[in-house]
């Protein structure tokens, strides 16, 4: 069996080992005889593969007790409605920061609930940096602001995470969680779509303050609302059960890679590898600031539609996989989650080089 290098943005390339141990165990499951796929969700076995997924994601971020862990589905598109469904609950005032498509259809959604005002975009720049936003510019009486803390098409992210104050920060990490290490206390709640660093598609991981469950408005549908799923620790109806058993054995990978200072010593190793080979290049450049660059998502281009399509295809042809940009931005991206190995970002750079030179 040949495996590829993946650079796809999602669902994304998996752990091999992670990969084989699901494998090993798919037709028999801890000797019960069966799939986890086909364990009931109430079963003891699933009991202890969400409780550990739970156990070994708090110990990973480090996540405050007074934080509740949700496996959930729906996607982090379901998100985009969630937050304001159960959060507009106040002044039904949010505050939002446009920095990408992911947030232009987040933003679009909660204008559905309340009353959204985008504080800061860099639209007008074809979102090729992250814009400034400090204290002053947060709505006291907001319930809550809103980031995407890394653009995964557009190849941005937040170096600094805005002081909101009082006023809780709502965050998408779909394409950056557990690449680094996080500080949770500084955020109200979390999501991620879990098919970019955390497992396959169908789960969603959401990371919520205590103080921010139980205000939500009464006809919002069950399924829709965080304090069915925190007080049925996640069990209201039967939860993406494969989902977060892959999850489960994703996070053990992690913690036995190093945890997450080591994760995110080996992102940032890899994304200079490419961002020097690009700064290197008299073919590719990056459309994106420097001070404003994604370690996961790394967009870039060469000097005409015809040579990045060439690239893409003789790129394919080597085992480099998915680079193609994402069709509202073009040229090549290459995604370097957590289980793409540092030989893969520099079969990659070897590859530019090889183009590069056959090219010119
Ligand atoms: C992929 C992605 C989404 C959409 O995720 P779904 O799970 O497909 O709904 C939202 N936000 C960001 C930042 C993403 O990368």
């Amino acid at each position: 069996m040949e495996r590829i290098y993946n650079f796809s943005a999602g669902p994304s390339i998996l752990p091999l080992p992670v990969l084989e141990r699901a494998q090993r165990e798919l037709v028999n499951y801890a000797d019960s005889g069966m799939s986890v796929m086909e364990l009931s969700h109430r079963s003891e076995l699933f009991t202890e593969i969400i409780t550990e997924a739970e156990r070994l994601l708090r110990e990973l971020i480090g996540i405050p007790k007074n934080y509740k862990v949700l496996f959930v589905q729906g996607g982090a598109s379901q998100q985009f409605a969630m937050v304001p469904m159960n959060l507009l609950n106040k002044s039904g005032k949010a505050d939002y920061v446009n920095t990408g498509s992911w947030s232009k259809k987040a933003i679009k959604e909660a204008e559905k609930y309340g009353d959204i005002r985008v504080i800061a975009s860099s639209e007008n720049a074809k979102f090729t940096h992250i814009p400034t936003v400090d204290s002053s510019m947060i709505d006291r009486e907001a319930d809550y602001v809103h980031i995407t803390t890394n653009n995964t098409i557009e190849g941005t992210a937040f170096h600094d995470i805005p002081d909101t104050g009082e006023v809780p920060l709502v965050a998408d990490m779909s394409s950056n969680i557990l690449s680094e290490e996080l500080d949770v206390s500084q955020f109200g709640l979390i999501y991620a779509g879990a098919q970019k660093n955390i497992g396959p598609a169908g789960l969603t991981v959401v990371i919520i303050r205590e103080d921010l469950i139980g205000k939500t408005p009464e006809n919002c549908p069950a399924m829709l609302n965080y304090e069915t799923h925190s007080d049925s620790g996640s069990l209201y109806n039967t939860p993406p059960t494969f989902g977060i058993y892959m999850a489960k054995l994703v996070f053990e990978w992690l913690k036995q890679a190093g945890g997450l200072k080591e994760m995110e010593r080996m992102n940032r190793d890899k994304a200079q590898i490419l961002y020097d080979s690009i700064e290197k290049s008299d073919l590719f450049t990056s459309p994106v600031d420097k001070g404003s660059r994604s370690i996961m998502n790394i967009p870039f281009v060469s000097t005409s539609a015809e040579a990045d399509a060439a690239f893409i295809k003789e790129a394919k042809a080597k085992g480099l996989e998915t680079l193609k940009g994402h069709r509202s931005v073009g040229g090549m991206r290459a995604s370097l989650y957590n289980a793409m190995p540092i030989e893969g970002v520099e079969s990659l750079v070897t590859f530019m080089e090889e183009f590069e030179h056959k090219y010119k």
